[in-house]
């Protein structure tokens, strides 16, 4: 039994609104508010969310209650229509479909024409004097009832239509007569009973209970499954269903169904809604891509009244939404029916301009678009590659352009093909004739979409705009050849790797790789929503950059700060290494001494290079932190040259030297081995001479422009408080020892990363050596969960993402209850004692927002992320800043 008893598990859609989205998902929600605002909305009612979880914990059963609210409200719908479900004179038809809290396009299933059998589709076909719309949509019924309640393959049926279109020699569906669908009833009748054993059931109101189940089920398939885990919408939500009363566009040149956006979804212009219909078709052929739609100006033409309607009703939900509207209608005999309002999907370019366009229209405050249309992971696609057309050659073909910015990758037609060779790290275009949603894994693993045949509102252009992923749809031009693995593009045959450009900005096709050009950060719009962020933030945004090309780049992104600068990329380069080997075979303190001299000139023309592209702005840096080994050659590979040299007596002193060196240095598990401060503590004078250094920079840098750097230098890996005095007193020496000597006054800040659980518990004893902290969440993590930040992403780790053992890859967003926790136990104790210590974080979280709204719940002071990654940041810092002020 299930424990939802008393709760209200069915509302009828003028018993919601577009408040109760937890309860009713989006589309009951949306459908109960425009049924709210009194526009044409086919009645109906929604099964609750909370039903769905209910009948999932339960093993699949229905909670307690639920058969008879569905009973009372079907009885409803049943007068308010004047028509009875299965009536054999006049039966009524519902929709029964799937609605979740957050749109899944496709992801999950829908049943149509319910409550059809053998008897009441002569009923139907009386009714409406039309009984070829009568017979076709009953073999509709029986083929997507067979296919999503009683999973009978989809492939059969439309086998079984091509075949009957074969043998009667018609050349569309449209050419099949009333007595070729009563053939085609009886084969797929007969079909259904081969795949379940059983009849096609007659009795509606089983139906209607199977098809409820199924949408229920379908929560739990695996595509829907891939779309959450990759839009980060949680697996516990479960979906609603919604049964509504069918009203049909395929009974004759009158009617027409369509689907439209009230402005543009890839540009965000306004005042110009687009979108696909056809003329005598049902809701399903429009979004598969199986027929060549129309574009919408064109209804004005064959329905103008309706067109006119449906316009009307587009601005209107614009205005009630104060957003995007992605709608789907239905005209019956030139009556314009709405199924559908939802905030439509958009390309990061039309977001941001939708988004200020929505404060210039007065529709919004300005930190009410920032909280509610940008999302801040989606500024990153603005950044994307774009075809540099002046240099691009030829096309080969032309489709529409479905999703913008452009990718290169090698041709791959099977969606597990894509994925496999996209988990090797290949870069693919996925080539389609056209996508349906099992073939989501492969559109993740793919660079770009390319179809053959739909358009701007086709499945793969959809799903492409929501991932900021190039696609160009419906290129007639392609024709695959699926036995041969292969395809022909503009006469040209392309076998599957072979490399191909797409452009989803113009549509355009190229064989080969094309040119392509650095994406423009400097849009205007993203400029107006950065400035509302920055005004609204609280949190400051570094940047973690090593070399003066990333810093000033960072900085054009408006970093103010670097908030980790890795110091250890400064001892790999050329003719470095040779002298780090020196340093770190050394026999003695004088010779090491020695080789630190010769390095520390390097060290400091880094250092001047990173203080003039911040001048004026603060510069974390962190002293040596990786194993030296790293620096060494590897043990095996010099193993190897020592035997093979022994064996054919041809001597290597070289690394005869070096072996036992090596293998010393060897260690089990460097990552918790003499790395961080550990080495510090071992060589002293490694990090005296990265001190020096950095002071020496600083002075110079000081002399030439009159402005000091702010320095503040950092002592990585750090787990007792002890480690960072004495760290610390040598940082400070080296420092006041160059000052001295170069007669300079500089002022620097000393502090540590918290990176080990152990600092984070006694961050009050280490406060007292630091003058500030920065959360090394990368290491953090690693010693937190115990999971090793090199080994557990793409092994364990992906199966505990897909069993749901953890909400998400802890790696990418912060494990609030554990890492998180000690973040904030570490900041309480750390102000306890001093309380104006500065406190930042540098693991990837920084640039990742979820993570960036927990630094700014926990009252972090900056966080720090890689330069592309500045802009997303500051965005989801105002965010969180507006939101916590509810404003
Ligand atoms: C960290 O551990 O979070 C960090 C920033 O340091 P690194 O990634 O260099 O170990
Ligand atoms: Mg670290």
């Amino acid at each position: 039994m299930t424990s939802v008893v008393g709760v209200k598990l069915v509302y009828d859609f003028d018993e919601g609104s577009r408040d109760m989205r937890d309860l009713l998902g989006g589309k009951g929600a949306n459908v109960a508010e425009m049924t709210r605002l009194g526009l044409p909305v086919p009645r109906g009612f929604t099964i609750t969310t909370e039903a769905c979880i209910g009948y999932l914990r339960a093993g699949n059963r229905f909670p307690d209650g639920l058969p008879e609210e569905i009973d009372g409200h079907l009885a409803r719908l049943e007068e308010q229509a004047g028509k009875r479900l299965g009536d054999p004179e006049d039966p009524l038809l519902v929709s029964v479909r799937s609605g979740a809290k957050f749109s899944m396009p496709g992801m999950m299933d829908t049943v149509l024409n319910l409550g059809l059998n053998d008897r009441s589709v002569e009923g139907l076909a009386k009714r409406t004097a039309n009984e070829r719309f009568a017979l076709d949509s009953y073999r509709r019924f029986v083929q997507m009832f067979g296919d999503v309640v009683a999973g009978v393959e989809k492939a059969r049926f439309e086998a079984a239509l091509a075949d009957l279109r074969a043998a009667r020699g018609a050349a569309s569906d449209a050419d099949l007569g009333p007595d070729d669908l009563r053939d085609l009833l009886a084969t797929y009748k007969r079909i259904y009973r081969d795949g379940t054993g059983e009849d096609f059931p007659q009795e509606p109101r089983a139906q209607l209970d199977a098809a409820i189940r199924a949408v229920f089920e379908s929560w739990e398939n695996r595509r829907a499954y891939d779309y959450r885990r990759l839009n980060g919408i949680p697996h516990d939500l479960g979906t609603a269903v919604n049964v509504q009363q069918m009203v049909f566009g395929n009974t004759g040149p009158r009617s027409a169904t369509g689907v439209a956006f009230t402005r543009n979804n890839a540009t965000g212009e306004a005042g110009k809604p687009f979108g696909d219909f056809l003329v005598n078709a049902q809701g399903e052929d429009v979004v598969a891509g199986i027929r060549n739609t129309q574009s919408l100006g064109e209804l004005r033409d064959v329905l103008p009244d309706a067109y006119d309607q449906l316009v009307e009703t587009m601005a209107l939900l614009e205005r009630t939404y104060r957003d995007m509207q992605d709608v789907e209608f239905t005209i019956e005999d030139g009556r314009l029916y709405m199924l559908q309002t939802r905030n439509g999907k958009r390309s990061a370019q039309a977001m941001v301009r939708i988004a200020c366009d929505m404060v210039d229209e007065g529709l919004r405050t300005e930190e009410e678009s920032l909280r509610d249309l940008v999302d801040p992971a989606q500024v990153r696609q603005l950044l994307l590659p774009q075809l540099d057309v002046a240099n691009a050659p030829e096309a080969v073909a032309e489709g529409v352009n479905a999703s913008p910015g452009a990718a290169v990758g090698g041709v791959v037609f099977e969606a597990d093909e894509a994925e496999r060779r996209g988990s090797l790290g290949e870069r693919v275009i996925l080539v389609r004739d056209e996508t349906t949603p099992d073939d989501l894994h492969g559109m993740i693993a793919a660079q770009g979409i390319l179809t053959a045949r739909g358009g701007k509102t086709s499945h793969a252009a959809i799903v492409a705009v929501g991932m900021g992923k190039p696609a160009v749809c419906g290129v007639g031009a392609i024709s695959i050849d699926d036995a041969d693995g292969a395809m022909t593009i503009g006469g040209r045959r392309l076998a599957e790797g072979d490399t191909i450009t797409i452009d989803g900005t113009s549509g355009k096709v190229f064989v080969g790789e094309a040119p392509l050009l650095e994406p423009d950060p400097d849009n205007p719009y993203l400029g107006r929503i950065l400035e509302w962020a920055d005004r609204a933030r609280r949190l400051r945004v570094r940047t973690n950059a090593d070399t003066p090309e990333e810093a000033a780049q960072a900085r054009g992104f408006g970093a103010e700060g670097i908030g980790l600068c890795r110091t250890e990329h400064m001892f790999r380069e050329g003719e470095r290494t040779e002298i780090v080997q020196r340093m770190i075979l050394a026999a003695d303190d004088d010779a090491r001494r020695e080789a630190l001299d010769r390095l520390r000139p390097f060290q400091e023309r880094d250092f001047e290079g990173i203080f003039r592209a911040m001048a004026g702005l603060p510069v974390t840096i962190r002293l040596l932190d990786p194993p030296l080994h790293e620096f060494l050659p590897s043990l095996v590979e010099l193993s190897e040259r020592v035997a093979v040299a022994r064996a054919t007596g041809t001597p290597d002193p070289e690394a005869e030297a070096l072996l036992p060196r090596v293998q010393q240095m060897h260690e089990v598990n460097p990552m918790l081995g003499t790395r961080g401060c550990r080495l510090g503590i071992e060589w002293p004078d490694v990090y005296r001479m990265q001190a020096a250094a950095i002071a020496s920079a600083a002075c110079t840098v000081k002399e030439e422009t009159g402005d000091a750097p702010l320095v503040e230098i950092m002592i990585p890996l750090v787990a007792f408080a002890e480690e960072l005095r004495l760290l610390r007193a040598e940082v400070v020496d080296a420092c006041e020892t160059v000052l001295r000597e170069r007669g300079e006054r500089i002022e620097y800040a000393v502090g540590t990363m918290i990176e080990l659980p152990r600092a984070a518990l006694t961050a009050d004893e280490v406060a007292a050596h630091a003058d500030f902290f920065s959360f090394g969440t990368n290491d953090l993590t690693q010693t937190t969960l115990g999971f090793s930040r090199d080994d557990a992403e793409g092994k364990f780790l992906t199966r505990y993402l897909q069993r749901n053992v953890i909400p998400a890859n802890p790696f990418e967003t912060i494990d609030r209850g554990g890492v998180g926790k000690l973040v904030e136990v570490a900041s309480d104790l750390a102000r306890g004692v001093k309380p104006g210590i500065k406190l930042g974080i540098c693991g990837e979280h920084g640039g990742d927002p979820p993570s960036v709204r927990f630094c700014h719940d926990a009252g972090l002071d900056y966080v720090s992320c890689s330069p592309y990654r500045v802009q997303v940041a500051r965005i989801a810092a105002g965010q969180a800043a507006v939101d916590e002020r509810g404003g």
